[in-house]
């Protein structure tokens, strides 16, 4: 599987080679802070399967163990890395050029949802990571 994706304004472009093997949409507070979204949607990928083809991305270190990547000029978010898995890397799902291709297999960290995000898709839902469950 390859897929494409960037930024908003085009500057970042990233490529991904290989078949996700998470996807999740977050309702942790850090992810929506970050977004200024109630909900972010992520696809993980070995870290090897990754790569920017265009642009520089800023890093910006969200909590000390995460590290994520935005575009410097239209502030899309694009990547999230936790020290602790330093062989994956999560990218923003809806930062594809096509995001219908990588649907969410869960929703984590609905402890922390807003009052007013209802979900009605089915989907197993974690109160933390997809390994509390
Ligand atoms: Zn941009
Ligand atoms: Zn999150």
């Amino acid at each position: 599987m390859l897929l494409r994706g960037g930024c908003h304004c085009g500057q970042v472009r990233y490529e991904v080679h290989g078949e996700p093997f998470d996807s999740t949409v977050c309702h942790c507070a850090d992810c929506r802070r970050v977004a200024a979204a109630p909900v972010v949607a992520w696809f993980s990928v070995p870290r090897t399967a990754f790569r920017f083809v265009s642009g520089e991305p800023k890093r910006y270190a969200s909590s000390e163990p995460v590290l994520r990547t935005f575009c410097p000029e239209c502030g899309t978010s694009l990547t999230y890395q936790h020290r602790d898995f330093p062989d994956e890397i999560d990218v923003a799902t809806c930062s594809l050029d096509a995001p219908a291709r990588v649907p969410p297999m869960h929703h984590t960290w609905t402890s922390d949802s807003l009052p007013w995000v209802v979900v009605a898709d089915g989907l197993p839902r974690y109160p933390r990571d997809a390994t509390d469950g």
